[in-house]
């Protein structure tokens, strides 16, 4: 019994093992199931991203056969995985093979991964692509390198993205150094214009000095020439030369205003302006010439208008100037007015003078073209009044500078009025109320002679001193002439005199102590300053003292007008009016006193050479130039002017003008023996 109920006890453990057995079998089974499908899985997914990234991938063994293929490489090539795997990759693409070839090697018996390489391939279209490889070593379970994988990123497009902007980046820089050359381009150009407009300025500046002086002269000898014995013939070329030379003057003066204001180099100068004064100053200018042509000239001046307002008074007088001249030039019988008026109701107070004549008129279709530069209304006008076309231009960029502006109304046949305005700043403490010219009357041409008195005339250029001289003695005036400041003392403490003229040419420090003396001994004369136009601001020698400020080129007419207001009326004559014969002496005596100083002028010229002060041998040369205009010693005119050439240009050798400046004193010592020599006029 006992043996059966162990049999069966063993039994059941077998059983029992058995079953065991079989569940651990099972148990294992499912596990290596679960195990092939996990690793499936694992190789699908693996696959998946194997065939699904965005790189060429190809395994390759020793001899180049290809291993292992994904989609993308396949793609790259125009192939299925199928067709490639098992292929030699070098004979498949032999393009670009030894290369490969080298490289895979490299990194075969070197064990160490090639990285980072940036290659071109051509794709299955034939179009040339860039990819970025890294080769790694294949190795079996033993370590051993088998072959090689390579792994590509295609980067055409972030090559070409940056192809383009190399492109891009150079382009820039060409463009960046076309710009720069450009730019220093400019900068030369203008450089050279500033150079040349520089240069422009200085030759407009110094020829219009060198044009101006010997013009005055001729201007003024002329109009003295006009008033001796001519027959009519001999008038009428007086009269040409006369009317010549104060247009070419006029032209001169006009360029140069126009191109100061074009380069901007005019200064504006905003000063209290007192109206009534600048209008009186106007009328001694203008008056004359309108009389002459059987016009009246009118001023009007509104009541309400302040005494004074800040302007520029010297720019505001030349456009008035320039509108009365044109008006004046421009009509042929009835009247010229200036009238001047303020303007409280708009919101920037303004004061207006107009311009009113009875003249040609000018039609609407000419009124704008007339104010640009070189314009007129038409040719026939140009021939029949002559003009530059200047003048109306100036006066709008004036206006315009002073920032006010320039009308017109006017119709052909109907006459103009031309309407200057400005605006009214004026003065917190400026009197309105009327305002008083305070003018004498005129004296008119046949009342010359009558216009007696004793002036002192101090002048220190010769040509000009000569001129005024002259034409002083021809209204019947008594002129003492003063070359320096000490012999215009020296008048005043010997004589008594009605009038006083001081040429700027004294200089500026020797004029200010004489008008500083004069105004404090003798404050009764009228001090009037004979000044180059363009000079000093009127300004400056008003407040230093001056009653007048008369600036070159001086017509006669303008020179009575301010002296028959100046001089007392009841002047007796200090001598009888000089006669014709008495002038001509006058003029030879003048002459002689000329060429008697040139000997001495040699000297210094001489010494001024030894201190090589060449402005100062320039100045020299002009004075040489001037006298020979003056005296009519031709020769010498032409040795000086030679001499200024050659020290303007700046090339000559300091033994080339020993040699001119010994000319020149030789040429002044035989003009002073022969004028010695001659026999005095009886
Ligand atoms: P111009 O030197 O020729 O007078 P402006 O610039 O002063 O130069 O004048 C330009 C033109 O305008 C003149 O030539 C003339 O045709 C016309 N003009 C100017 N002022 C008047 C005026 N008051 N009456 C008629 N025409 C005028």
């Amino acid at each position: 019994m006992r043996v059966k109920h162990s049999e069966t006890t063993t039994d059941k453990t077998l059983q029992q093992e058995l079953s065991d057995t079989q569940e651990t079998l099972k148990q294992s089974l499912e596990g290596k199931q679960q195990l092939i499908q996990k690793l499936k899985k694992t190789r699908r997914e693996y696959l998946a991203i194997f065939d699904s990234v965005p790189a060429m991938i190809w395994y390759r063994d020793r001899s180049g056969r290809i291993l292992k293929v994904n989609q993308c490489a396949a793609d790259s090539v125009g192939m299925s995985i199928r067709s490639l795997v098992g292929k030699n990759y070098y004979e498949l693409f032999p393009d670009g093979a030894k290369r490969a070839l080298q490289q895979d090697l490299e990194v075969m018996e070197t064990g160490r991964p090639l990285l980072g390489q940036l290659r071109s391939f051509t794709a299955y279209n034939g179009l040339k692509r860039w990819a970025l490889v890294d080769r790694i070593p294949l190795r079996d379970e033993n370590g051993r390198i088998t072959g090689v994988m390579v792994f590509a990123i295609d980067i055409t497009d972030k090559k070409r993205a940056e192809d383009d902007l190399l492109k891009a980046k150079s382009q820039l820089e060409q463009t960046n150094r076309h710009l720069k050359a450009a730019t220093e381009q400019a900068r030369l150009l203008a450089e050279k214009a500033t150079r040349s407009n520089q240069a422009k300025s200085e030759l407009l500046a110094s020829s219009s000095h060198d044009i101006r002086t010997p013009m005055n002269s001729i201007i003024g000898f002329t109009e003295i020439l006009m008033d001796t014995k001519l027959d009519e013939e001999q008038q009428e070329y007086v009269k040409t030369i006369h009317q010549a030379a104060k247009g070419l003057l006029d032209l001169i003066n006009d360029i140069l205003d126009f191109s100061r204001i074009e380069a901007g180099k005019l200064k504006i100068e905003v000063i209290s302006c007192a109206i009534a004064e600048l209008v009186q100053e106007i009328r001694v200018m203008m008056e004359t010439q309108a009389r002459k042509k059987g016009l009246d000239f009118i001023i009007q001046m509104d009541d309400c208008l302040p005494k004074t307002f800040f302007t520029d008074p010297t720019r505001l007088k030349q456009c008035l100037i320039n509108l009365i001249g044109n008006a004046i030039k421009f009509t042929d019988t009835g009247h010229i007015a200036l009238r001047v008026r303020s303007d409280n109701r708009a919101e920037q107070p303004c004061v207006r003078f107009d311009v009113e004549d009875t003249g040609i008129g000018i039609s609407p279709d000419k009124q704008d073209i007339i104010f640009k530069s070189f314009a007129q209304a038409d040719i026939s006008t140009c021939r029949q009044y002559g003009g530059t076309g200047l003048g109306l231009a100036i006066t709008r960029r004036l206006a315009g500078l002073l920032g006010g502006d320039v009308r017109l109304v006017s119709e052909a046949g109907q006459g103009s009025t031309f309407s200057l305005t400005l605006p009214l700043f004026v003065p917190r403490t400026a009197e309105h109320g009327p305002t008083s010219l305070g003018l004498r009357p005129m004296r008119r041409d046949e009342d010359a002679n009558a216009a007696c008195g004793h002036i002192l005339l101090a002048e220190k250029a010769f040509p000009s001193q000569l001129t005024l001289a002259l034409m002083m003695r021809r209204f019947g005036l008594d002129v003492q002439l003063a070359g320096t400041a000490e012999q215009v003392l020296e008048c005043l403490d010997e004589q008594t005199f009605d009038l006083i003229f001081l040429d700027e040419g004294l200089g500026f420090e020797q004029v200010k102590t004489l008008v500083h003396t004069i105004r404090y001994q003798l404050p009764e004369i009228p001090l009037i300053l004979v000044a180059d136009r363009d000079d000093e601001p009127a300004r400056t020698w008003r407040q230093m003292g001056f009653d007048e400020c008369l600036s070159r080129p001086l017509s006669r007419d303008q020179l009575y007008t301010v002296i028959s207001h100046y001089l007392p009326e009841q002047t007796s004559p200090a001598r009888p009016a000089v006669r014709d014969s008495d002038l001509s002496e006058q003029d030879m005596a003048c002459v002689e006193s000329l060429l008697k100083q040139l000997p001495e002028l040699a000297h210094g010229a001489r010494e001024v050479l030894m201190h090589s002060d060449m402005d100062l041998l320039a100045r020299f040369a002009e004075l040489f130039s001037e006298i020979g205009q003056t005296t009519g010693q031709s020769t010498l005119t032409e040795k000086a002017d030679a001499m200024l050439n050659s020290l303007r240009e700046g090339g000559s050798s300091l033994q080339e003008l020993t040699l001119a400046v010994d000319q020149l004193c030789d040429l002044c010592n035989q003009i002073h023996q022969t004028q010695c020599a001659k026999p005095k006029a009886e």
